[in-house]
């Protein structure tokens, strides 16, 4: 499974619908999400991070 498909399953997981893709990064309410293989390696782990990535936002609109 990719990274990818893996990060949309702990999204819906979590009961959000509101969400897309951008190429491969995560946007939920406006917020982008770097999506990140885990590599902690706990059992109920599900191998995928987001990461809250430094917006544009601030820059996009001023
Ligand atoms: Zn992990």
């Amino acid at each position: 499974m990719s990274l990818k498909a893996r990060a949309q399953e702990k999204v819906e997981r979590a009961g959000i619908s509101n969400y897309s893709f951008d190429q491969d990064v995560l946007v939920m309410c406006g917020v982008r999400y770097t999506i990140k293989a885990c590599t902690c390696g706990e059992p109920e782990c599900d191998g995928v991070q987001l990461l809250k990535s430094a917006s544009a936002m601030g820059t996009l609109l001023q």
